[in-house]
């Protein structure tokens, strides 16, 4: 009885299995063929001065607009695309569209781009991104890229070049979901890092029902960018509450559903909260 039930149970494992695996490869069917149409397209989220409100910038986030299931986020997708290595593509054709935008001055202040990791310790990265918004009339001293930490780490002396040609032409480099990955923060201070965005795990245990451990991080984390000169972006921001707290810890910018969702419409001259 007991063997019976352990092999319905490892069947049933195995049926599960084909099915995530079947899953997979249609997506990543799905994905080549989005790409083809490209498919893509850039959302942006403000991201906003605490002080006063005051809109600096727009970090661009990826959507995809699937023929039959709609509206896709990146955690639906993200996953098969960096294992594929189809993601360098779908980047490429986002980056295009967001540099239109930059073009046509669309939006107030900066627009930030998401690279990952292994995209960005590919080959000609820096090469062809500035060579693809020269092409496209976008101004690269408007445009910053997040990474995060992993994208340095491997091969540091390189990743340093990197950055340092980046920010010979204008383009400044955001450190994204600071304090989720193994800070080295020997690192930290050889890079030419313009801010740390603070991850929203952290700024979510803010404000009312705070945890202890999320206000020492973010402390900790506002206190390391403090003396070292760099400035910081809490994402996440989700409530008055927790802008408020923010504010009284010295934290200069903030992203967040408080301040705005990310949207494909503008409005000029926008100023919020
Ligand atoms: P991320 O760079 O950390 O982006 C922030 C994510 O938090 C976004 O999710 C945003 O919509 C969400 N968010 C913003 N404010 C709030 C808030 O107040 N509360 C909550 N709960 N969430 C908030 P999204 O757009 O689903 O993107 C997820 C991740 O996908 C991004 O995380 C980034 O790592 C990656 N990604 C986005 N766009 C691109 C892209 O063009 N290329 C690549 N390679 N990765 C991208
Ligand atoms: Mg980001
Ligand atoms: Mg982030
Ligand atoms: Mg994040």
């Amino acid at each position: 009885r007991a063997k019976a039930c352990g092999r319905d149970r490892s069947e049933r494992f195995d049926e599960a299995m084909r099915a995530e695996a079947t899953r997979l490869l249609d997506l990543e069917a799905d994905l080549r063929r989005a790409i083809l149409q490209d498919a893509f397209e850039p959302w942006f989220q403000p991201i906003v001065r605490v002080a006063d409100g005051e809109v600096v910038g727009h970090e661009a986030l990826l959507r995809w607009r699937h023929e039959l299931h709609g509206m896709l986020y990146p955690a639906e997708f993200i996953g098969v695309g960096e294992d594929s290595g189809l993601i360098e593509q779908v980047d490429w054709l986002m980056y295009r569209h967001v540099f239109r935008h930059l073009a046509a001055g669309a939006s107030p202040g900066y627009v930030s781009i998401n690279v990952s990791p292994r995209h960005f310790r590919s080959g000609d990265f820096v090469e062809r991104l500035l060579g693809l918004a020269d092409e496209a009339g976008a101004d690269p001293r408007r445009l910053r890229i997040e990474i995060t930490e992993v994208a340095l780490l491997d091969d540091a002396p390189r990743a340093l070049r990197m950055l340092n040609t980046l920010r010979t032409h204008g383009v400044l480099v955001l450190l994204d979901d600071f304090g989720t990955g193994f800070s080295a923060l020997s690192y930290l201070h050889r890079f030419p890092i313009q801010a740390l965005k603070i991850d929203q795990s952290f700024v979510q245990g803010l404000g009312s029902g705070m945890h202890a451990e999320s206000l020492a991080l973010v402390r900790a984390i506002l206190a390391l960018a403090g003396t070292l000169g760099i400035d910081t972006i809490a994402e996440g921001v989700e409530t008055a509450q927790q802008r408020d707290q923010l504010h009284a810890l010295g934290c200069q910018y903030g992203q967040g559903y408080f301040y705005g969702r990310p949207s494909n419409a503008f409005e000029p001259g926008a100023r919020i909260a």
